[in-house]
């Protein structure tokens, strides 16, 4: 995302420029990956980003610049469950502290999960129910708790103050996502959080040919104004630029021969685990502060596998879109729908997709045990003849793992998919699928230095690890748009609203 954004507004700014993108895989897209199954011509299997918020101006802005087609993200209706210490739960069962089962306090009974984390951060930060995402931040880096600075604090102890292990457990459980109550920054998870909290109505899109479509249209609009594109082309390594001098760099092919080129200005436009392949072989190593800097975020592992079935099993239980939640490792199931109800689609075509498990953290590690493939670090995904896809068919033992967890959750026998597609983000080059950032790290400080590590090297660094969207384009469009005004004095891309807040 980071990588064709600079790119094409490079471009576009500057048409005389000579400017080339390096891609080291074979795809565009990076951790934004649309599949076409078979037997489903008119859907997208989102193994990595899948749904842009209303709060999220910037990639909304860029989406509607670029005419790219949207569709609503759909959000499920009240009969979606939630499988929880094996009882399955409906929404409005929240509301009836005797069927949920977690030891909660009184004031912590009846209220739904997601209302339930709003009041613990409106407790636990009181002053930020009004504020802009400007008067947070400014509010956050000020903000002490007794003696200690909100950043010197974890997310998850911060909330323990005023709320029971066992109502964080429910919030974990029933949210989906055990990252999103880590002990991480708590000033950054407060700001995260409570930033957008604001918006009246929050509702998601996607885009009609998938989300890769955003990076796959800005790659080629970039080639269409002359910029180069090297696929399957990874940076190799960086050399100390001399005083005035160009950048020299190596690049690797997927053969292994190397070449060395030159550049008067470098954009890297890679998360942490992809610089630090670059250990050894890279200046800026060198440098104590960058190092520190880089070990500020913390790559987060997730994975997610899509079913596809010849019919949609799950409708007879009266779910037609929207997610389920449980606390089994699959954690997340998601209806993405059937073939023959999309527009222009054969009616009768009644395959169905299914996201049928999206899981992070300890459930992530889970499914890791499962994975019979060398795919994990880059010199065996080097090593392969061809490079390793990142998404790959899951076992049959997989397989019937997925399934007999679908079942337990849906209290129905779940029939037997077509097709499967796993990927697990922990591997190389990504390192995670998102970040966080670490506790103690002061992010409004740490965000400048990363997008020029070393003051007199021409060399700048973006994307979404080091900014205050994490876990979202929004971030990588943030942090790569400031690189282009600071560091190539660009004018503020035309599309974005006066006053835009793009992060420190
Ligand atoms: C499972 C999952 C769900 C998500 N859900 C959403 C969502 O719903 N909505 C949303 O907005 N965001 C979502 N995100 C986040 C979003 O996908 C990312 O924030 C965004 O795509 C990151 O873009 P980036 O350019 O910073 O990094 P990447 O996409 O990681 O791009 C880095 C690129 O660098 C390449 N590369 C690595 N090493 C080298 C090298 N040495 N030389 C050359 N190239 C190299 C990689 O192949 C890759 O193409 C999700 C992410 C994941 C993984």
């Amino acid at each position: 995302m980071a990588g064709t954004y600079a790119a094409w507004r490079l471009k576009c700014e500057r048409p005389d420029a000579r400017i080339t993108l390096f891609e080291g895989s074979d795809r565009i897209g990076g951790r934004l990956h649309s599949i076409t199954p078979p037997g489903m011509p008119n859907m997208r299997a989102e193994i990595g980003g899948m749904r842009l918020p209303s709060f999220h101006r910037f990639v909304l802005n860029l989406v509607q610049h670029l005419e790219l087609p949207t569709r609503p993200f759909k959000e499920g209706n009240a009969n979606n469950l939630y499988y929880l210490r094996g009882q399955r739960l409906r929404a409005e069962d929240f509301l009836n502290p005797e069927k949920v089962p977690y030891h909660l306090r009184p004031n912590e009974r009846g209220v739904p999960p997601s209302l339930l984390l709003k009041e613990l951060l409106y407790q636990v930060f009181p002053e930020a129910a009004e504020l802009s995402p400007p008067e947070l931040d400014q509010l956050r880096r000020n903000y002490k708790k007794g003696l200690t600075a909100l950043e010197d604090l974890g997310f998850s102890e911060q909330l323990l103050q005023v709320a029971s292990a066992e109502a964080l457990e429910l919030i974990r459980d029933a949210g989906g996502y055990y990252t999103a109550l880590g002990n991480s920054n708590a000033s950054d998870m407060i700001f995260t959080l409570l930033a957008h909290r604001r918006e009246k109505e929050v509702h998601f899109l996607t885009l009609e040919d998938g989300m890769q479509a955003l990076p796959l249209t800005l790659a080629e609009r970039f080639r269409q104004a002359g910029g180069e594109i090297q696929m399957n082309t990874r940076l190799h390594s960086l050399a100390r630029p001399s005083e005035q001098g160009p950048v020299s760099f190596e690049v690797r092919f997927q053969d292994q021969e190397t070449r060395s080129w030159r550049a008067k200005q470098v954009i890297l436009c890679l998360p942490r685990r992809a610089l630090e392949l670059l250990l050894g072989q890279c200046f800026l190593f060198e440098h104590a502060q960058f190092v520190s800097d880089l070990q500020s975020v913390a790559a987060q592992p997730a994975s997610k596998y899509f079913l596809c079935f010849d019919q949609p099993w799950w409708e007879p239980l009266g779910l037609d879109s929207g997610r389920s939640d449980t606390d089994l490792p699959m954690r997340q199931c998601y209806y993405f729908g059937t073939e023959g109800d999309q527009p222009g689609a054969d009616p009768n075509n009644r395959n169905s997709l299914l996201m049928a498990g999206y899981n992070d953290g300890r459930a992530s590690n889970f499914w890791e045990t499962f994975l019979s493939y060398p795919n994990r670090l880059l010199e065996s995904r080097l090593a392969q003849p061809q490079p390793l896809p990142d998404a790959v068919s899951p076992t049959p033992a997989m397989i019937e793992e997925m399934l007999r967890q679908l079942s337990e959750v849906h209290g129905v026998k779940v029939p037997d998919p077509y097709q499967g597609y796993f990927v697990d983000y922990a591997a190389d080059p990504h390192g995670g699928a998102w970040h966080s950032w670490q506790t103690h790290a002061r992010s409004w400080e740490v965000m400048p230095r990363m997008r020029q590590p070393v003051a007199d090297a021409p060399i700048y660094i973006c994307g979404e690890a080091y900014s205050l969207d994490q876990g979202w384009v929004e971030g990588a469009l943030n942090t790569t748009e400031l690189v282009l005004q600071e560091k190539f004095s660009l004018p503020p891309a035309p599309f974005l609203p006066a006053g835009h807040f793009y992060s420190p």
